[in-house]
């Protein structure tokens, strides 16, 4: 009897954010295959759960796939994970499932955090049709040929993009599919979490005063729909500034009323508060 290939989801960011299942999961298969051996050690130490690992990242792909397989028909049960996220994903994993499709072994997902669900489903913009995009590609004519073939799509885009580059791929998409309404999500789950929503330019002029740092999701509604909101960046101390300003609250309790509104404790908004502060 052949074993199974389980697809486990684990956090963005925000170590709570990994499923029961997926937990149980780690912690009874027999070996788990993760993209960054160390990066996944921390996630399995938090957890307290102790289990061989073995590397399985785009450069090894072909061949690991090979072993895994093999282990898998000899009866052993394998956890595929990545770095962050939902494997497969922008991330390794494609190789090692459909060779095991193809051989008849069993498959199963366990859902959960992908930077994409999270960033749609908080954007504002339509979530009825979507589609993933990922990262465009490196070179700039590829990437304005690739762009030129979504210009027709009627559907919200999502793009992931690496901090470097997302200054360029903005101005990029804006040349390619004219200023639409946009969301910029960025460390989503982290401390840092933060949307910039409105016009791609509006966005772009708002990215051009700041270092790009951190993770991002980039999505673009379809023409003539979605919000209609100017940009919406601003940082913790300017809202406690303003609550102080426009309610006459004293600085703890704006903080308080700051942290309600965003959705998060009193003690997280106090440390983005001394981040901002030491960022400056
Ligand atoms: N498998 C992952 C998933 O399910 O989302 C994606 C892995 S891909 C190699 C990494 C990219 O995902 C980043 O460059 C960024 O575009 C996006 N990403 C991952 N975590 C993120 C986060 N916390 N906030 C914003 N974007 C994130």
């Amino acid at each position: 009897m052949s074993g199974t290939l389980y697809i486990v989801a684990t956090p963005i960011g925000n170590l709570e954010d990994i499923t029961l299942r997926a937990l149980r999961v780690l912690r009874e298969a027999d070996l788990i295959a993760c993209e960054d051996t160390r990066h996944t050690r921390k996630l399995l130490s938090h957890y307290n759960i102790s289990k061989p690992v073995i590397s399985y990242h785009e450069h090894n792909e072909r061949q690991r796939s090979e072993e895994l397989i093999a282990k898998l028909e000899a009866g052993a049960n394998i956890a595929l994970v990545s770095d962050a996220g939902t494997p497969l994903v922008s991330d390794p994993g494609f190789t090692v499932v459909s060779n095991a499709i193809a051989r008849g072994i069993h498959v199963v997902p366990i859902p959960g955090p992908s930077a994409l669900a999270a960033a749609l489903t908080a954007s504002g913009l339509p979530c009825d049709e979507f589609m993933f995009i990922g990262f465009l590609p490196s070179k700039q004519s590829a990437r304005r040929a690739k762009l030129a073939k979504l210009a027709g799509i009627k559907a919200t885009l999502i793009f992931y993009e690496a901090p470097h580059r997302v200054k360029t791929t903005i101005a990029d998409v804006l040349e390619a599919l004219g200023d639409r309404p946009a969301v910029l999500a960025r460390e989503l789950t982290k401390i840092h979490e933060e949307f910039l929503r409105g016009s791609l330019s509006e966005i772009a002029g708002a990215l051009a005063e700041r270092p790009a740092r951190g993770e991002y999701v980039l999505l673009i509604g379809p023409e003539s729909e979605g919000i209609a909101d100017t940009v919406d960046s601003t940082t913790i101390s300017e809202e406690v500034d303003r609550i102080m300003r426009e309610e006459g609250l004293d600085r703890k309790s704006a903080l308080k009323q700051a942290a309600r509104s965003r959705g998060i404790s009193k003690s997280e908004a106090y440390r983005m508060l001394i981040d901002e502060k030491t960022e400056e």
